[in-house]
């Protein structure tokens, strides 16, 4: 089989996110910091929805799980306990004559790719953030900015089971910051050393685990697939042994084809007892689980499902990516999913006269107690229906000077451009539901097709 080719550049995404407000350069007035990124006012809208999807399916709709938000600083100790002091850290080479640095497993051979100078043995390099917690800066007070959230959760597997009495198996889920400081970023927001992840930490029997470890493979998948990324574009990668992170049995990653090429978008692992044993061990503090059928006590093995949200953002909006004809002319239109889309719908009066922006003013504001609604009334509707597909806006409503009349509206999907208009006293209903995925040609009392 061959394999798909990307089909987007990362310019044209890089582009379209800088000029319509969805990501910035970090502290861009001062030229930038390499590797951090803004939000601007689409971009946290996105941010916002994927996390809200991620939180509905993976906390709000299963009896299985239970959320969590835990402190980014945390005790020095528990680094020691995961293996991150130790074992968090790049192999590094550094060129003799230009000083600059590389990841040794990224170098072919023993000269540097930007002057060909000779490079040095490989050191390793810890990936972990430094800073000191109090007013003295010294090694006593050394604490770390946490480089995933997944250890806030195993910190907390007892008073969480203390606290909702839940049974094996069931997960704790966060979302939340951690930062790396990568040697190699770049591709926009896939690498960068402040990102937030969404994970789960799913405690399971001892020899469930490979079930469970392939029920999440899937479940991660058809969460994907619901909100829109083509099957086409995702593949299951396994870890070979070589490539196994100390504490896993098994990994599988979850790969999206993005501008690059194939990358890792979430990753799932069989951690074991690894990290219950080793707090248990630095604690002191027992961490077994007490199963009241079988009267036995053992740790509980974990799966954990780790995923990105900026890796998801950028995903989504690859994925989403069009430019399609519109009668003579190119329009550039992002097809995401109407949950995750910034904006669900704009307001678009057809002129500025008073009239109509009255009427237009008074659906805005009833519209926006639902959803993150847009007033738009610069320019003609043609340039506002484009700007809007730019964004990814699934519906526009147009007030036109019939609607002063039969108190009717033009509702214009993004995806077909096609038109239904409908009773204004209909439109809230009409939009809910369109939005939740009906048929857009289904018609409300009253409701005819516009333009086919
Ligand atoms: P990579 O091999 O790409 O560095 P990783 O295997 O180190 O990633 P994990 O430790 O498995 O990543 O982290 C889980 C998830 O967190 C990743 O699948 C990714 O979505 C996200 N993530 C990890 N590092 C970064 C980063 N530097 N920038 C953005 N997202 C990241």
């Amino acid at each position: 089989m061959t394999e798909p080719a990307p089909k987007v550049d990362m310019e044209k995404i890089v582009s379209l996110c800088r000029r319509r407000g969805f990501i910035f350069p970090g502290s861009e007035i001062y030229g930038g910091l390499s590797s951090f990124w803004d939000y601007g006012p689409l971009g946290v809208e996105l941010k916002r929805n994927i996390k809200e999807a991620w939180w509905q399916a993976m906390v709000q709709e299963r009896d299985d799980m239970v959320g969590l938000d835990t402190s980014i600083l945390m005790h020095p100790r528990v680094w020691e306990a995961s293996g991150h002091l130790e074992g968090f850290s790049d192999a590094l080479v550094e060129c003799k004559s230009c000083h600059l640095r590389w990841r040794a497993d990224e170098i072919e051979g023993n000269t540097c790719p930007s002057c060909s100078g000779e490079l040095t043995e490989p050191r390793l390099f810890n990936l972990m953030f430094k800073t000191f917690m109090g007013p003295v800066e010294e090694e006593a007070n050394v604490v770390y900015l946490r480089p995933e959230t997944a250890q806030g959760i195993f910190v907390n597997f007892e008073n969480v089971l203390n606290t909702t009495r839940k049974k094996l198996p069931f997960g704790i889920a966060q979302i939340g910051k951690a930062f790396r400081n990568e040697i190699t970023t770049g591709n926009f927001i896939f690498r960068s050393r402040e990102f937030e992840q969404m994970e789960i930490e799913f405690f399971v029997k001892p020899g469930t685990d490979r079930e469970w470890f392939d029920r999440w493979i899937e479940e991660r998948l058809n969460w994907y697939v619901n909100l829109g990324i083509k099957r086409g574009n995702l593949r299951l990668r396994q870890h070979t042994k070589e490539e196994l992170a100390h504490y896993a049995r098994e990994c599988s990653d979850i790969d999206y084809l993005f501008p690059m090429g194939w990358s890792e978008l979430e990753g799932i692992a069989n951690r074991g007892d690894f990290d219950l044993i080793q707090h248990a061990k630095y604690s002191g503090k027992s961490l077994e689980y007490y199963d009241e059928e079988t009267k036995e006590h053992f740790v509980p093995y974990i799966i954990e499902p780790s995923a990105g949200v900026d890796r998801s953002a950028l995903a989504f909006l690859c994925n989403a990516y069009a430019e399609e004809p519109d009668n003579n002319e190119i329009r550039v239109v992002l097809h995401l999913h109407p949950r995750l889309a910034p904006i669900k719908v704009a307001i678009l009066p057809l002129s500025r006269r008073e009239q109509l922006v009255a009427a237009a003013k008074e659906i805005y504001a009833d519209l926006r107690q639902c959803w993150m609604v847009q007033y738009d009334d610069a320019q003609s509707i043609g340039r506002r229906y484009r700007r809007q597909d730019e964004i990814g806006t699934p519906l526009c409503t147009t007030i036109d000077f019939q609607s002063l009349e039969d108190k009717q509206v033009t509702i214009r999907e993004r995806d077909t451009m096609k038109q239904i208009r409908v009773p204004i006293s209909e439109l809230r209903t009409t939009l809910q539901a369109k939005l939740a995925g009906e048929d857009f040609f289904i018609l409300p009392p009253g409701g005819k097709i516009w333009k086919e």
